[in-house]
C-alpha cells in the first residue's frame, strides 16, 4: 500500500467531517434562532455550569455546590422536555457522518486501530481502478428482467428439463442467498458458467452492488489479468502490487477463468488462492465468486484435481444457458 495514496485519502476524510461539522453549525444557528426558549435554557446551564467549576475549585462550598448541582439537573430535564415537545432527538446534534461506524475517520469509531471497510474500498477502487466494477447504477437487481430468457424448454438444445427463464429464476435466488448469508462462514462461494452474453457479468454486478451497501470490500478481477500480476509479483516485477488484497478482500470476483495460458505456476497461485479464502485464514469471512465460460467438463479437463475438488466442494455451480441475450433484441 503506498502511502501518498492514503495519506490523501485521509486529508479528504478529514475535509469531509470539517464540511459535516460545519453543516452542523449552521442548522444549529438556525435551529435556535427559531427556537430562543431552547437557547435561553442552554445559556442558564452553561452559566451554573461555569458557576459549579468555580465554586468547587475557590470556595468549596457544600451548600452552594448542592443547590448549583440541583439547578442543573432542573435546568437539563427542563431542556430535555422542551426538546421532546419539539421532536428533536439527539441525532439531531451530531453531525451527519456518511459511514455511522467510522464518523468519516476511516478508521472504526470503538477501535480507531481498524481500518474501517469504507476506506480500505476506496483504497481498492484506487489502485484497481475503481475495483475494476462498473456501472454499478445500473447493474442492479431492480434491473433483472427474467422475461429477456425464454420460457421454452428444450432438452436437446440446453441439456436441461427446465426452460432458460426457470434456470435464470433459480439462479437469481441463488444469489439473492449469497447476499443474505454473506456472513455465514458455511455458505458456499458461487461458480457461474456458461457462454458469454448470458447474464453472468451482469448477475455479478448486481451481487457485487449489494455486497458494497453492506460495507463490504469488494474487488472484481479477470483471470488473465489477476494470475499475471501475481506472477510478476512473485517474480519481483510489480512491487507495488498488494498480494494480500486478493486474500483479504470480502468478495473477491474472478471473471473470465478459462481465458488465461494456463500453466503450473499459475495452476498453484490460483489454487493458493482459492484455498486461502476458503479457510478463512486472514480470520475474517471472505467469499468468492468465479465466473467462466467453460464446461464443468472443460474445467475439469483444464485444471487439476485440487482445484476442481475445491470448486466442487464450496461452490454454488450455476450453469447459465440460452439465447445469447446481446443479440435478441
Ligand atoms: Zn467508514
Amino acid at each position: 500500500m503506498s502511502n501518498p495514496i492514503l495519506k490523501s485519502l485521509l486529508k479528504e476524510y478529514e475535509k469531509k467531517r470539517l464540511e459535516k461539522q460545519l453543516e452542523l453549525e449552521n442548522k444549529l444557528n438556525k435551529f435556535y434562532l427559531q427556537n430562543p426558549s431552547v437557547s435561553e435554557i442552554n445559556d442558564k446551564i452553561n452559566q451554573a455550569s461555569i458557576e459549579l467549576s468555580k465554586t468547587i475549585l475557590l470556595n468549596k462550598n457544600s451548600d452552594k455546590i448542592n443547590t448549583l448541582n440541583d439547578l442543573l439537573d432542573k435546568l437539563r430535564s427542563e431542556k430535555k422536555e422542551l426538546l421532546n415537545k419539539l421532536g428533536i432527538t439527539e441525532d439531531f446534534f451530531i453531525p451527519d457522518y456518511s459511514c455511522k461506524l467510522c464518523n468519516d475517520t476511516g478508521y472504526l469509531i470503538n477501535d480507531n486501530n481498524i481500518m474501517c471497510t469504507c476506506l480500505k474500498q476506496k483504497l481498492l477502487d484506487i489502485q484497481y481502478n475503481k475495483s475494476n466494477i462498473s456501472g454499478l447504477e445500473s447493474n442492479n437487481f431492480d434491473f433483472f428482467n427474467l422475461n429477456l430468457f425464454s420460457d421454452e424448454i428444450d432438452e436437446k438444445k440446453y441439456n436441461s428439463n427446465i426452460s432458460p427463464r426457470k434456470n435464470m429464476e433459480k439462479i437469481k435466488e441463488i444469489a439473492l442467498h449469497f447476499i443474505d448469508c454473506f456472513d455465514n462462514p458455511s455458505e458456499k462461494n458461487l461458480l457461474f458458467s456458461g457462454n458469454t452474453g448470458l447474464g453472468k457479468t451482469f448477475l455479478t454486478n448486481c451481487i457485487a452492488n449489494e455486497v458494497l451497501k453492506k460495507g463490504k470490500t469488494v474487488l472484481y478481477q479477470t483471470a488473465p489479468v489477476m494470475l499475471d500480476s501475481v506472477i510478476d509479483y512473485k517474480f519481483g516485477k510489480n512491487p507495488d502490487f498488494n498480494y494480500n488484497d486478493l486474500l483479504d478482500v470480502d468478495l473477491l470476483i474472478i471473471d473470465d477463468l478459462g481465458t488465461e495460458n494456463i500453466n503450473n505456476v499459475k495452476l498453484s497461485e490460483l489454487f493458493n488462492i482459492i484455498n486461502t479464502r476458503l479457510l478463512n485464514q486472514n480470520h475474517h469471512i471472505t467469499k468468492t465468486i468465479i465466473s467462466t465460460n467453460l464446461s464443468l467438463n472443460n474445467l475439469f479437463k483444464n485444471y487439476d484435481e485440487r482445484i476442481f475438488s475445491r470448486l466442487v466442494g464450496y461452490y454454488n455451480i450455476c450453469r447459465f444457458f440460452g439465447e445469447d441475450l446481446r443479440y435478441s433484441k
